[in-house]
């Protein structure tokens, strides 16, 4: 029975063990756990799973088969602790990548343990493999936050912490003892040292305001405050922090940062004082900065430019709708693309007030963005403006002066030369300025070059000109369509305008004027002959008796060409001594004695022999020459007379001509008298010929008082040529004239001539009753000698007599003269 007992122990032992072995198998089956068992020396011999889960079938993963499934970069490091881990004979485990039945890989866990015998004999392997694909990921997931977590805190420069509350105790992120200086021995990760390096004068207001929020139910905190560095100053921060809680609210910890924004405030600060510097400047300057994004077409401008520009930031349309239409062209390109241009000025009407002139820099900062500012020159602009007035106008007129004319003029002739139109110039000259200056005061002058300059703006166009060129000359420039046959009658038009009397506190005043016309294309193209054309045609208008208007003609030209020849010459001729008296006699028609000569300028020209002024006579027009060539004739005169007078000869008076040019000169009576004086002769010998032009036209305000002056010294004044002129009546009345000359026109034809000997008759007559003396020029024959005689002119003169002579031979002509009565037809004769 024992055996029987053995048995049924026997049999009980089995079918436990079998029960166990069933139980395990089922436990295997439900675990994910593979389970296997391998030869000693490694190789395996079956998986409870392997197959399922890579796909492989068992007679490829058998044996060494399965390290087929190992991802490629793990397969070495497996297969080489595989081996290790059999050689040790010791339990071991790894991780790998297998090749899963869908291809993918996933980490699996495999660990081994050794079977041994009694004598500690490896009999086999067994063990398990595990797929830990997800947790591995999740740890790995977990690692890389860390990781993130580990590198911000390391990275930001806020100092991080972390403070439980229940404790006090703090954690602070490594940067943040940095961030204030603290080193090792000075840390203390407690919430009482953070509260002890708050600014003692900000603590209570920060412990306080974090404790209401523990206390409330929220979770956020923040707020600024100034906390101690290890060097003892303070650090302005922003702190902020979030409060954890448990399920029923109770703050358990708070995370948080602070901020050292010392910097940044400072920054601030310095920023804010630079804005405000910047701000007072541009208010200063009147200037307003701005800057426009190309892609929006937006522009931003400063704060003033309310004031400024009476617009804000916005579309540049702002802007342009108040720049001047003229100039808003411009000022959009420039806006459009800065850069290309440095500066534009514009027009710009204040949308509350007046134009003002201002002026825009820009530089394209990068591709879409122009900065710039724009201020006001309107100052700059008003000051420049009247500057340039200033320079380009006449004070009294607010004509434009000779300078501006000239720029006119310039332009002018190239538009009209580009425009095939023209361009006509007209000179005025007002003929008795002077004698306005001098009787009614430089007050009367001026309402006169105001009056005149009125005048002559009346009626023209925007494109004409009106220049004053200074003193009494104006000048017109008038462009097509006036032509210039329609020029000149505008001039007669001027000339009558001009002639019309202007009354000026009470007085009328009268200015007539000369006008010499030019104009392109008929005469020259260059502005310089131009003028020079139309000057030469006003010396003829002058020339011709002024208040006129003349063309220009070419041949003018050349007969001033010839003027100014003969001048040069003549001026050398001074120079030279070549100019010197010729003396005529006069004759008187009673007696038949000499009472006088005349001196006459002659030339004698080295080449062509004696000259007259017939050919050299236009220099007495200049005035520099004239009174060169009538000091020197003074000086010869004087000193042949008291040459004469010394030798006991009588040459009665000597007449000397001066021509209206000589009285210009500052003291001719002056010089004159004083060079008699230097030669002893009596101003009772001496005679001054004048034509009534000298009471004409300009520079004649002298006039009166140096012919005064001369008859007080006992000059006798002789009106030559009389009964040819303008001149009335009243200039005899008017000046100390005491001798007549009657012009030998009216001499030649007096015994022809009805008419002439009427004239003649009446100049006799007028002589007598006025007290003068009457002389006949040009008598050339005995029957008009006797015909004058028997008129009762008193003196004769002409080649009946004698020729003008040289002064060498006036005292031979004087001894030898013998002359009786005229009645008797051989009374004139040298003995
Ligand atoms: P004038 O003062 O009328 O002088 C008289 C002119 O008549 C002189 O011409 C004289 O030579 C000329 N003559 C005299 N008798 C006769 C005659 O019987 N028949 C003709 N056909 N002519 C006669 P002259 O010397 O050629 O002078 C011309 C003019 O030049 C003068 O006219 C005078 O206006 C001016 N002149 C001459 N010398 C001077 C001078 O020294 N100074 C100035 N300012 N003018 C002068
Ligand atoms: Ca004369
Ligand atoms: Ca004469």
């Amino acid at each position: 029975m024992a055996i029987s007992r053995d048995v049924t122990a026997q049999v009980e032992l089995e079918r436990d063990l079998q029960t166990t072995a069933n139980r395990y198998k089922a436990l295997i089956e439900a675990s994910a756990t593979m389970v296997w068992r391998a030869t000693p020396d490694g190789s395996l011999v079956e998986s409870s799973g392997w197959g399922t889960y890579t796909g492989q079938p068992e007679s490829a993963y058998i044996g060494y088969g399965w390290l087929d499934t190992v991802h490629p970069d793990d397969r070495q490091r497996v297969t080489t602790t595989w081996r290790e881990i059999f050689a040790s004979q010791a339990a071991g485990s790894f991780e790998f990548r297998t090749r899963c039945r869908d291809g993918a890989y996933r980490w699996t866990l495999t660990r081994a343990v050794p079977l041994k015998d009694a004598s500690g004999q490896v009999q086999e392997w067994v063990g398990t493999d595990c797929d830990i694909h997800e947790s591995r990921q999740a740890s790995e997931a977990i690692r890389l936050q860390e990781e993130r977590y580990r590198l911000a805190m390391l990275a930001t420069q806020d100092a991080i912490w972390d403070w439980d509350l229940g404790s006090d105790t703090a954690e602070w992120s490594e940067g943040a003892y940095r961030l204030f200086g603290y080193d090792d021995a000075e840390r203390a990760d407690t919430g009482a040292w953070w509260k002890s390096k708050i600014h003692p004068d900000d603590r209570e207001r920060v412990t306080t305001s974090i404790k209401h929020i523990i206390e409330s139910q929220e979770h956020r905190w923040s707020d600024e405050y100034r906390f101690a560095r290890a060097d003892g100053s303070y650090a302005e921060v922003t702190d902020c922090g979030f409060v954890i809680r448990d399920a029923e609210g109770e703050a358990l910890r708070m995370v948080g940062a602070v901020r050292d924004i010392s910097e940044q405030r400072r920054a601030n600060a310095a920023l804010r004082a630079s804005e405000e510097r910047l701000r007072l400047a541009l208010q200063a300057g009147r200037m307003v900065a701005w800057e426009r994004d190309l892609k929006t077409g937006l522009a931003t401008r400063s704060d003033n430019a309310l004031q400024l520009l009476g617009i804000g930031s916005g579309p540049i349309s702002l802007l342009l709708d108040n720049v001047h239409p003229e100039d808003r062209a411009h000022v959009e390109r420039f806006t459009a693309y800065g850069g290309a241009l440095s500066t534009v000025e514009f027009r710009y009407l204040h949308p509350a007030g007046p134009q003002i002139w201002l002026t825009m820099r820009a530089e394209r900062v990068e591709a879409g963005r122009i900065v710039g500012i724009t201020f006001d020159i309107t100052e700059r602009k008003l000051s420049e403006e009247q500057a340039w007035r200033a320079a380009n106008h006449d004070a009294l007129t607010g004509l434009p002066n000779r300078r501006l004319f000239h720029q006119r003029l310039e332009q002018a002739l190239a538009a009209a030369e580009r425009g095939g139109t023209s361009v006509t110039l007209l000179l005025v000259d007002l003929d008795t300025l002077r004698d306005v200056n001098d009787i009614h005061g430089h007050d009367a002058g001026d309402a006169v070059l105001r009056e005149v300059a009125s005048r002559l703006v009346e009626g023209l166009r925007a494109s004409d000109t009106v220049a004053r060129l200074g003193g009494d000359e104006f000048a017109l420039l008038l462009t097509e369509p006036l032509r210039l046959e329609h020029a000149a009658k505008h001039a007669e038009v001027l000339l009558e305008r001009l002639r019309q009397p202007l009354v000026y506190r009470g007085h009328r005043l009268t200015c007539t004027a000369s006008i010499g016309l030019a104009a392109y294309p008929d005469h020259h193209r260059n502005p310089y002959d131009l003028l020079k054309d139309a000057d030469i045609a006003l010396y003829r208008a002058k020339a011709q008796g002024r208040n006129s208007a003349v063309v220009f003609a070419a041949e003018m030209r050349s007969q001033t060409e010839r003027r100014v020849l003969i001048a040069a010459e003549v001026r050398t001729a001074v120079a030279a001594g070549q100019i010197v008296p010729y003396y005529q006699p006069k004759i008187c028609f009673t007696t038949g004695a000499i009472v006088g000569f005349e001196a006459l300028a002659r030339w004698q020209h080295p080449e062509k022999g004696l000259l007259t002024p017939g050919y050299f006579g236009s220099a007495f027009e200049n005035p520099e020459l004239a009174t060169a060539i009538g000091s020197s004739l003074i000086r010869q005169v004087a000193a042949d007379l008291g040459q004469w007078c010394r030798c006991g000869l009588d040459p009665g008076r000597v007449a000397v001509n001066f021509s209206s040019a000589e009285f210009r000169r500052p003291d001719l009576a002056g010089d004159i008298l004083s060079v008699l004086s230097e030669h002893d002769v009596p101003p009772a010998r001496f005679e001054v010929e004048v034509t009534e032009t000298v009471f004409l036209g300009h520079g004649t305000e002298v006039v009166p008082a140096t012919l005064r002056r001369l008859h007080d010294n006992g000059i006798l004044i002789t009106l030559d040529d009389f009964g040819t002129g303008f001149a009335s009546l009243t200039h005899l009345k008017q000046f100390p004239v005491g001798h007549i000359k009657v012009d030998q026109s009216f001499v030649r034809n007096v015994v022809q001539d009805q008419g002439d000997a009427a004239i003649i008759t009446a100049v006799i007559g007028l002589g007598r009753s006025l007290g003068m003396q009457v002389t006949a020029e040009g008598v050339e024959t005995v029957v008009q000698a006797n015909r004058l005689s028997a008129m009762g002119c008193d003196y004769a003169q002409g080649y009946l007599y004698s020729k003008p002579m040289a002064g060498s031979r006036v005292p031979w002509f004087l001894r030898n003269w013998s002359g009786e009565a005229v009645e008797s037809s051989r009374v004139l004769r040298l003995a």
